[in-house]
């Protein structure tokens, strides 16, 4: 983007332009839009720049703008419709400190003027940067149609009620309030009875908003898959567009908070295995306070909420507070990283039952059925279970399982960067150390990748047999 979209503030401000034609005419018709001061110098001015003098519209001075005329003017529009004068009259504007555009000369334009779509309060710019001024046009028709023309009256009529309906509380009720006024009661009232009607409008909507007492708050716990947003669901997608707040883990990827609805607050709480994190206790506390205050509150977690996520401490709180919740499921680590390895978590006559294990828990390394693991065939997913691979090593060998059972690491499941460390039971602490990886990794053990068929050891022929 070469050029910034700001909205300028006009008001007691004054724009200067040099020029006595149409080039000039044009740029007036949306300047008049303004509270500025228009002044404008043209040695020959045509008929219809005199009539706006004449109207009081325009201060215009008859000359050529000379040194001095554009001294603490905010803008200048060199509209002379020659290059030479233009480039005259750029510079003396330039050296008294007004920022420059020259009409058709986006080259040697400080700014430029973008197609605007007018609902006075509220104002559409379009611009492409001169690249396709045919777009421009079409997209200002396209909103032309789309925004009805009373639009910026109820806008109007709406900012001064804004004090009125603080008195509904932040959040979802406000949005409601405006939402029914914007779309459904504002224009309806304005039909049948003008101004006066709009008005109107908005006393009744806003003691029919406020008698409908506080609008309860809201918990979906969302599981946000394992980071790449197409593997988001729909309902996901669907939740956080209406979220009021978004209380995420560390693990969401920034492509997925960016699908959060713009105005929601996000907050991180950025829990990792071992780094600094807000405790549980704090998450809890910030997910209700929100939702207490009748927030729509999206509690996003990575892969499936369900899975190793603290979930039900997270719901029991919610629950003591008699605040509503629900579950939307997500599609967890495993399953991505299992697609990632090109292989099925369940197959016939290898593995009719699949684990999904933590390596560590609140108390340290996690302790399973290791004897039932060891045994041949059996597959496990572990979360969490990159610190744990000596751990895990260790007791399924004290167990009697095969050092040549296939273990595969999945670092970045579903993300452009994820990448596959082959290795069997034996050797996987050692292939951990030989390639550090520093995202988040599943690890299984049981399965191989599936290119690497050819050499994946015995181990699956003596099952096959
Ligand atoms: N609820 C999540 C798991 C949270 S526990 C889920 O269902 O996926 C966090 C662990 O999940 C990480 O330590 C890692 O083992 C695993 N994990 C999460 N996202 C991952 C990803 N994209 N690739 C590999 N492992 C991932």
């Amino acid at each position: 983007m070469q050029h910034f979209p700001i909205f300028l503030n006009l008001r007691g401000r004054t724009v200067v332009l040099s020029g006595g034609g149409e080039a000039a005419l044009a740029k007036l018709r949306l300047l008049m839009k303004t509270e500025a001061t228009l002044r404008v110098f043209a040695a020959e001015p045509c008929a219809d720049l005199r009539a706006l003098a004449a109207e009081g519209r325009i201060v215009l001075t008859d000359r050529s703008l000379q040194e001095g005329d554009v001294s603490g003017a905010a803008l200048f529009y060199a509209a002379d419709e020659d290059g030479v004068e233009d480039a005259r009259t750029a510079a003396i504007a330039d050296a008294e400190g007004a920022l420059v555009n020259i009409v058709d000369n986006l080259e040697d334009s400080e700014f430029i003027t973008p197609a605007i779509v007018d609902r006075d309060p509220v104002t559409v710019a379009i611009g492409t940067e001169g690249a396709a001024p045919v777009l421009a046009r079409a997209i200002k028709r396209d909103l032309e149609e789309r925004l009805p023309p009373v639009l910026g009256l109820l806008a109007k009529i709406g900012k001064l009620f804004r004090p009125a309906a603080e008195r509904l509380p932040m959040g979802r009720a406000r949005r409601d309030f405006w939402g029914d006024y914007y779309f459904d009661a504002g224009p309806r009232a304005y039909e049948a009875e003008g101004e006066d009607g709009a008005r109107a409008a908005l006393e009744d909507l806003l003691d029919r908003h406020l008698s409908r007492g506080e609008q309860a708050g809201h918990v979906d716990f969302v599981g946000a898959g394992p980071g790449d947003p197409e593997l988001l669901t729909l309902k996901a997608r669907v939740a956080l567009d209406k979220a009021d707040v978004v209380i995420h883990d560390r693990l969401v990827a920034p492509e997925i908070l960016e699908l959060a609805r713009r105005e929601a607050l996000l907050v991180d709480v950025g829990k990792t295995g071992f780094g600094p994190s807000a405790s549980q206790d704090d998450i809890n506390a910030a997910i209700v306070e929100h939702a207490s205050q009748g927030a729509h509150v999206v509690r996003l977690k990575s892969g499936d909420p369900t899975v190793f996520g603290r979930l039900d401490e997270e719901i029991e709180a919610v629950e003591a507070a008699g605040i509503d919740w629900r579950i939307v499921p997500g599609i967890t680590a495993a399953s991505a990283a299992i697609a990632g390895l090109g292989q099925s978590l369940t197959k016939r006559e290898r593995n009719s039952s699949v684990r999904f294990m933590t390596g560590h828990d609140m108390k340290g390394f996690a302790e399973q059925d290791w004897r039932a693991l060891a045994r041949p065939g059996e597959v496990a997913a572990v979360y969490m279970g990159k610190r744990a691979a000596r751990f895990v090593q260790g007791r399924l060998m004290m167990h009697g399982a095969d050092p040549a059972t296939p273990v595969s690491f999945v670092e970045n499941a579903s993300r452009p960067d994820q990448r596959v460390v082959e290795a069997t039971l034996g050797d996987m602490a050692d292939a951990l150390a030989d390639t550090p990886l520093d995202g988040p990794v599943l690890t299984f053990y049981g399965i191989a990748p599936r290119r690497a068929r050819a050499e994946a050891t015995a181990f699956e022929q003596e099952m096959a047999l």
